[in-house]
Formats: structure tokens, C-alpha cells, sequence
């Protein structure tokens, strides 16, 4: 079995005491690839170490956290993504988008939104996939990513409506990576079942979304997700595996794994 942690936060400081034995763990379950996604311009450079250290099995994206309202950081993170993707250092931009969940005033939301389109734009002209965050706001977020043309998406533990997911799945051709909370949570388990296997990823969200809340989440943990949707599909775990396999390597064209 060969995997790809489609999303998951390497440089997190949850890892700093042992992100190397992470790293290898990770490895011994057969995951082959982790996308590691920063949410700063700190976190990037910290990621971008660590894919380094570990070209061919780290991958970065270059994102940022849609609730940090600080224009001057996001020209520094968009400027450093330039740079890195034209060097080829960079897979992916994410994970960008909306959070409603966090940010609840309208004004703060509607800037949200701009930036979120900045980011699109930014990922269209570097030639670039985009790792979408949409936290309570899965229905805006597909309707901003629709309504911009762009379908190079992966949206990234969705708890949005399954429906806006499928809407996202038929008109724009999106991804959807189902993390290891799957596991415990129903919102989970039906998108789940109702995605096809053609557009499915699996991810950790380490340190988060782990199959057991408030521990700390690491992508040893992968096999987990891809177990649950195999027994909530009917489909064999080897199945699962594959074609999330084949679906990361085709969206985000990773180069160099087994
Ligand atoms: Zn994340």
C-alpha cells in the first residue's frame, strides 16, 4: 500500500520535539508523500526546511490562515510563493480560503473573501493546484471557486453540505480529501460515501483532526481514513489506497515516489 497525506502541518510546533520519528513512522505505514500546508510566512520557511531535508517525500504548500486580517503578511507570503514556485519548490497553494467559523462580522468576511480570490489568481497564474480551507463556509467557498473558473481544487476536510460538495464535485471537477477524523465524526463518514473514488484524497490535518479528539494527530495515522472509507464504500482498502494515490500524483503532479 503506498499513500499520500494529501494535507497535513509538519512544521506545526506540536512536531518540533520529534518530527523526524514522525516522519519515519509515517514512512513504515506506507505513506510515501506528506503535503505539508503552512498558514504563515514563519510557518512557510520552516516548511519549505523540512521539505528539503526531505525532497521527494515532503511537499510544500504555501497558504495562509484565512483568520489572520493582515495585508502586508499576505504580500510577503504571495511574494514568497512566486519565488519558490519558480524554482519548482512548491506543489500547491493552501491551504487559502474562508473561515466563518472564526470570523463572523460581515466586513471581515467580505475581505475574506477578496483575499481568497487574490489567492485563486495567484495559483492560476503560477500553474498551480489550490488547497482550499473552508470551515463553516463550505457553500461560499464553492461558489467562490466555481464562479472564478478555477478546477485544479482540492477542498480540504469539507463541512460544508454533502450537496455544495457535489455541486463542487460535477461543475468544477473538484477533489476532496477526507481526513482521519472520518473515524468519528458522520459529517465525515457521509462525504465520504457520497464522493466518487475518482475525486477522493486522503489527509491527517496533523496535528489535528486525529481519529481520537484532542490527541495529537500524525500521518502514521493515514491507514486509519483510507480503512473507513473502504468499509463505508465497499470498496477493498487496497482500492482506496490506489486511486487516492493516483489522484494526488495527477492534481498536484508529485515527482519522484515509488
Ligand atoms: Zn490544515
Amino acid at each position: 500500500m503506498r499513500l499520500v497525506d494529501a494535507h497535513c502541518h509538519l512544521e506545526d510546533e506540536a512536531f518540533d520535539g520529534d518530527r523526524e520519528e514522525v516522519i519515519q513512522r509515517a514512512l513504515k505505514t506506507g505513506v510515501v508523500a506528506m503535503l505539508t500546508s503552512s498558514l504563515d510566512r514563519e510557518g512557510a520557511l520552516k516548511a519549505l526546511g523540512i521539505a528539503r531535508e526531505h525532497k521527494g517525500t515532503v511537499f510544500l504548500c504555501i497558504g495562509f490562515d484565512p483568520t489572520i486580517d493582515d495585508e502586508a503578511e499576505v504580500e510577503a507570503v504571495m511574494q514568497l510563493a512566486r519565488e519558490l514556485a519558480e524554482k519548482g519548490e512548491v506543489v500547491a497553494i493552501g491551504e487559502v480560503g474562508l473561515d466563518y467559523y472564526w470570523v463572523r462580522s460581515e466586513e471581515a468576511r467580505s475581505r475574506q473573501v477578496a483575499r481568497f480570490k487574490e489567492w485563486i489568481r495567484l495559483a492560476s497564474e503560477l500553474g498551480l493546484p489550490l488547497v482550499v480551507h473552508s470551515r463553516s463556509a463550505g457553500k461560499y467557498a464553492v461558489q467562490v471557486l466555481l464562479k472564478e473558473g478555477y478546477d485544479r481544487v482540492l477542498m480540504h476536510a469539507f463541512d460544508g453540505r454533502v450537496g455544495w460538495a457535489l455541486k463542487g464535485v460535477r461543475e468544477g471537477g473538484f477533489y476532496f480529501s477526507i481526513p482521519t477524523s472520518v473515524v468519528r465524526s458522520q459529517q465525515k463518514r457521509k462525504l465520504a460515501k457520497v464522493i466518487p473514488l475518482e475525486n477522493l484524497m486522503v489527509e491527517t490535518d496533523s496535528p489535528v483532526l486525529g481519529p481520537e479528539r484532542g490527541a495529537r494527530n500524525e500521518p502514521a495515522n493515514l491507514p486509519l481514513a483510507v480503512e473507513a472509507i473502504a468499509s463505508i464504500k465497499g470498496l477493498t482498502v487496497e482500492e482506496v489506497a490506489e486511486a487516492t494515490y493516483q489522484n494526488a500524483l495527477e492534481l498536484f503532479r508529485l515527482r519522484g515516489l515509488p
